[in-house]
């Protein structure tokens, strides 16, 4: 019987178990993560009006809830306090690390940490209950923000700073958000593109929603698309949808409208200024287009006003002690799914998911990055399968001081979370804090 030890139950982790246990009738799977709750950014990192997307929920809990899979919440693999990496290999037969990208990338521009300005991940973590986000009022005082980037995180974003509490209510946003997120006095979001409208990222589903959000107009500059190169005709068919929806909103008259989302393109962020204690605009520099897919700098700056700033300019990976890592990627190095070690396949450690092949892709794409990674893992399993192991990994944690959160215990965090909206008139409301969740938890 193989034992297999998957590091994180997000998308990544998930498809891995279940391509496991598909695959292999002999194999034991047992998914760690370092919160008690499952599901990884489909629970942290799917805005929560996007219900269809969050519904992949259901899909990964028959995974988890597979009689040869377990879960074991509240287990920290690597740094400060962590089950050490080698510790881990001794109770397994192989780990696989689905860790993520669990950081943002980094401006580097001056200002960048002035109170105010925000990388968008906080601003999610914070709407969708993490219970390592802080409240850091990110709202107060606020009538314009400047969303950086033009990728699909971004698009979330701009989209949340201006639903309404009708909008926002049926969801399972966490109350506090959804109080202040109601109450906030923003009037103008600016989600500011580096390049042209044909290089963003944003896909046309999302960008597209952007206009049908209510009491809210879309407007974008007719001048910052008539910079873009090229034949649109020419474009691959996402982006081309991308400048139609695009062209189609330059053209509309102005609308009165409480808020108002403003595509701008063209534009590179070059500093955050202050206004007293914090932020209070961007300067960015006009850019135009360099006929290769880049920019260059033209030297004509343009302050644009905030008193919000949320950086979206993408996740990146972080090292997890332990294990190889290479900082210019944020990835761990490794072939088909085999950590590298030096350059050579290390026995029993394999990584999937955006740890391995970095922050891009949609949830889908991780279930054939799983599969590459579990294809390797089986042509291996004749000779992992050799070593002897401890008999139940769990009682090696708790001699190590983990006590694993059980399935019985997330299923006691779903209940209280139920509960918890049907109190509040609402539906499923999310907690967010660590000593509720854990507590919560343990009586189960
Ligand atoms: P992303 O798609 O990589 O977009 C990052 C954006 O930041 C790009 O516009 C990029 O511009 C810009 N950027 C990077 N460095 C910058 C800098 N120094 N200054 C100014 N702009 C900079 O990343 P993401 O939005 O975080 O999304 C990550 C992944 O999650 C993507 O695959 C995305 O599709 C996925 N996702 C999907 C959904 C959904 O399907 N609903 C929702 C959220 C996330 P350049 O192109 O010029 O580098």
């Amino acid at each position: 019987m193989l034992r297999v030890a998957v590091v994180g139950s997000g998308p990544s982790g998930c498809y891995t178990a279940q391509s496991l246990v598909q695959r292999d009738p002999g194999v034991q799977v047992d998914v760690l993560d370092r919160l008690p709750c499952p599901y990884g950014l489909v629970r942290y990192g799917v805005a929560p009006d996007h219900e269809k997307i969050k519904s992949l929920q259901g899909s990964l809990r028959t995974v988890l809830e597979d009689e040869r899979v377990r879960f074991l919440g509240g287990v920290r693999v690597g740094g400060p306090g962590g089950l050490p990496v080698e510790r881990l290999r001794s109770l397994y037969h192989a780990v696989v690390y689905c860790v993520g990208a669990a950081t943002d990338r980094r401006l580097g521009i001056p200002g960048e940490d002035l109170p105010g300005s925000w990388s968008a991940t906080e601003f999610v973590s914070w709407y969708s209950a993490h219970p390592d986000a802080a409240d850091a009022g990110f709202l107060r005082g606020v009538r314009s923000a400047v969303v950086i980037g033009v990728g699909n995180v971004a698009v979330d974003v701009a989209r949340m700073l201006v639903r309404g509490a009708a909008e926002l209510r049926p969801t399972d946003i966490p109350q506090a958000a959804l109080d202040t997120l109601s109450a906030s006095g923003l009037t103008d979001v600016h989600m500011v593109g580096r390049r042209g409208p044909a290089q963003a990222r944003f896909t046309t589903k999302e960008l597209r929603e952007l206009g049908a959000l209510p009491g809210t107009e879309v407007t974008v500059d007719k001048a910052d698309l008539a910079l873009d190169l090229g034949d649109p005709g020419a474009l691959p068919a996402v982006q081309r949808r991308n400048v139609e929806v695009l062209h189609g909103w330059a053209a509309q008259p102005s609308a009165a409208a409480e808020r108002r989302i403003r595509l701008r393109f063209f534009l590179r962020p070059v500093e955050l200024l202050g206004d007293g204690d914090r932020v209070g605009a961007v300067r960015f520099e006009r850019t135009v287009p360099d006929g290769e897919g880049g920019v260059t700098g033209t030297g004509r700056y343009e302050d644009v006003p905030a008193q919000l700033v949320l950086r979206s300019v993408g996740y990146r990976g972080v090292p997890l002690e332990g294990l190889p890592f290479d900082a210019a990627s944020g990835t761990v190095p490794h072939r088909e799914g085999r950590v590298l070690r030096d350059g050579a396949p290390s026995a029993g450690e394999y990584v999937a998911g955006w740890i391995k092949r970095g922050p891009t892709g949609v949830i889908g794409t991780n279930r054939s990055c799983a599969k590459e990674t579990v294809t390797s893992l089986l042509a291996d399993a004749p000779t992992l399968a050799r070593a002897d192991l401890p008999a139940d990994p769990v009682v090696e944690l708790r001699a190590a001081g983990v006590d694993p959160v059980p399935w019985s215990g997330w299923l006691a965090i779903e209940r209280a979370e139920a509960e918890l909206g049907a109190r509040l008139g609402r539906s499923v409301v999310k907690l967010s804090d660590w000593d509720t969740l854990i507590s919560t938890a343990r009586v189960a």
